[in-house]
């Protein structure tokens, strides 16, 4: 009877063998021993069967062959699942594109404190034990007037541990028009409940009026709130009552009032033309007693949250054991350090500031961008497909100015397909520009593919990578 050995499987070229092929030495440098063997014996495993069925002839099987599959695999497996990407939006700061992008100087910061200890919670001067808060308080307080300032992971958190701090077991008093959601589930009665505050609504939807927070204020108050309604706006018919108003208010019944701005700005931003958004220094000037925001918001900076206000009050956010677990980390700190820094020299800003000098960028510039690249673009898209170069209007995004668009100008692609198709063919070639080695990502609107060149600075890596793109149609 036939043996194993005139099995055809057993002709496949054995693994040791293979191990030791030059063909497979580049990827056992590359990815080592151990990866490369299990990602051979997979691939023998896969093609013993088709080969034992006579579907494929093992001779055919070269160790070249296999190699060069190994190291398809290998490269597959060890991509990372992080990926850069072009965000042609229109929206600037898009919390799923991960925000602000980092000025230089918080980039070299933060490999410094990647690779070197550093001073984070430990005094130079007096040779004890430091807190990392210290590191920025300086730049704070000259940055917005605040008395002293305390970090964490985000704004979230930092509202968290702020109404946990000042507010719990008592009432937080806070306008119906105030209790908003946030993306990601951050629903301001949801994080109260879960700061131990209860909540205490007044006023309507559309007004509020101090009589109702004064009608409100009991023995069982902690504090007042104020929630900057970032990401929606009513009109028309509509009453809130002013910072000032609120703290005087407040602090006539001797409550603390907190103000959650949100994005916030440390500057007046329609000094480079954009819309009006309330600055810290502004609502601490107006009385608010905390004021917190995001760092990687309008401030373009990282991912923190920002609790800046009254000393006494800040001393008391930072002795609450939850400040321990939302604390920020160092390459945050030292990014956001970097970027406060930059603050100090208005006048040069939006050259270094990268979410500045995104927002502040002129149509003009953004349409002459557009012009320049839609013949490559058209080339690459053939027949089936118009493409223009049009004004398009972006978004500032996070919830900064929900409808306020920045003027800006897109590459628009329109399928010329009939109606009853266009929906899908959109879809298709959404989906290809994201098959991409650095995906694009654009904005389906009005039955075409907007590519808003605002934030297209790396104009040679995009260029470089169409011809790779699978036009549907
Ligand atoms: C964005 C936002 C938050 C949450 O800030 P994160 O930094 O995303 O955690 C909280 N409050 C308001 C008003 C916001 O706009």
């Amino acid at each position: 009877m036939s043996s194993r050995s005139a099995s055809p499987a057993l002709r496949l070229p054995s693994i040791d063998s293979l191990l030791r092929h030059p063909a497979c030495q580049p990827l056992t440098e590359r990815y080592g021993r151990e990866a490369l063997l299990a990602s051979l014996r997979q691939l023998l495993d896969d093609l013993r069967e088709p080969v034992i069925s006579g579907q494929l002839e093992a001779i055919e099987i070269t160790p070249e062959i296999l190699a060069g599959r190994a190291g398809e695999r290998l490269a597959q497996q060890h991509r990372s699942h992080v990926r850069r990407v072009f965000n042609l939006t229109g929206t600037v700061l898009h919390t799923n594109l991960g925000r602000a992008l980092l000025p230089q100087e918080a980039i070299d910061a933060v490999l410094m404190a990647a690779r070197h200890p550093l001073n984070l919670e430990f005094d130079l001067h007096s040779g004890k034990r430091g807190d990392r808060d210290d590191l920025i308080e300086g730049l704070i307080r000259e940055l917005t007037g605040a008395e002293a300032v305390t970090v964490v992971n985000n704004n979230a958190a930092a509202v968290l541990l702020t109404l946990n701090s000042l507010g719990a077991r008592k009432e937080g008093i806070i306008s119906r028009g105030e209790l908003i959601e946030i993306g990601g589930a951050f629903r301001i009665p949801d994080i109260m409940a879960r700061a131990g505050v209860k909540l205490h609504e007044v006023g309507t939807t559309n007004r509020t009026h101090a009589k109702d927070y004064e009608a409100a204020i009991g023995p069982r108050s902690g504090l007042v709130m104020r929630v900057h309604a970032s990401n929606y706006n009513i009109q028309g018919f509509t009453t809130s009552v002013p910072t000032a108003e609120l703290a005087e208010l407040a602090h006539k019944h001797d409550l603390p009032l907190l103000e959650d701005l949100g994005s916030g700005s440390l500057l007046d931003l329609t000094r480079w033309g954009l819309p009006a958004e309330p600055t810290v220094r502004q609502a601490l000037l107006d009385g608010a007693d905390i004021v917190t925001f995001s760092g990687d918001k309008l401030l373009g900076g990282p991912q923190a949250g920002l609790i800046v206000g009254r000393k006494d009050l800040i001393a008391k956010i930072k002795k609450n054991p939850l400040k321990r677990a939302l604390r920020v980390d160092k390459l945050t700190l030292v990014a956001l350090e970097a970027v406060l820094g930059l603050y100090r020299d208005p006048d040069r800003l939006a050259e270094r500031l990268p979410s500045l000098r995104l927002l502040t960028r002129p149509r003009a510039d953004i349409l002459a961008q557009a012009v320049r690249l839609q013949p490559s673009l058209a080339k690459v898209m053939g027949d089936g497909w118009s493409v223009s170069a049009l004004p398009a209007l972006g978004m500032i995004g996070s919830g900064s100015q929900p409808v306020a668009r920045l003027p800006s100008a897109a590459l628009c692609l329109r399928p010329e397909v009939s109606k009853r198709l266009r929906g899908r063919r959109l879809l298709e070639l959404e989906a290809a520009f994201r098959q991409l080695d650095i995906p694009v990502l654009g904005r389906l609107d009005d039955d075409a593919l907007w590519l808003d060149l605002r934030q297209l600075d790396d104009e040679p890596a995009w260029l470089a990578q169409l011809d790779q793109l699978q036009v549907p149609g």
